[in-house]
């Protein structure tokens, strides 16, 4: 709903605080979803993901999430799925060119993102989105990079 949506924006330096509460949780978890099957958790995991981020973020289940990195506004919801910055057609006020009705989601994420701690974060390039990603659980999949860098590095 776009105004809980504003409301995420608003509060992302919270958001922010949650997310990196629970983040060593999931990566801490990791081995147990990995002995359990990590196919057998994906769907929960991805049924929790989307009913919670559906409703505070608008979320659209990309499989591989910024917001993080983008103010707590999520770029999906930007009609042209742009993932860096905002496009040449912002209006004056700050709206989308497309949807005149909605806030530029990049406007947003500037918003969003000066309020956060890490709010540098923004300046990070994203890669393009992976379709084959869409309707699968970022949570999981951060928890699995994660773990395999700290495992990587721990080996080093
Ligand atoms: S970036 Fe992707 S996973 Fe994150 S809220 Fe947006 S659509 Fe959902």
């Amino acid at each position: 709903m776009y105004i809980i949506r504003q409301w995420s924006v608003t509060h992302s330096r919270k958001l922010e605080a949650v997310y990196y509460f629970f983040e060593p949780l999931f990566i801490w978890l990791f081995p147990l979803w990995r002995l359990i099957g990590r196919e057998r958790v994906e769907k929960p995991m991805r049924l929790l993901e989307k009913a919670a981020k559906n409703l505070i973020f608008d979320c659209q289940m990309c499989g591989q999430c910024v917001l993080s990195s983008t103010g707590m506004s999520c770029p999906m919801n930007c009609p042209k799925s742009i993932r860096n910055g905002p496009c040449g057609g912002v209006r004056l006020n700050g709206y989308c060119e497309v949807k005149p009705e909605m806030r530029c989601v990049w406007v947003e994420a500037w918003r969003g993102s000066q309020k956060m701690k890490r709010s540098e974060a923004i300046q990070q390039v994203q890669l393009p989105v992976n379709f084959s990603y869409r309707g699968s659980s970022s949570w999981l999949r951060v928890a699995e990079k994660e773990y395999t860098r700290q495992k990587s590095e721990d080996a080093a």
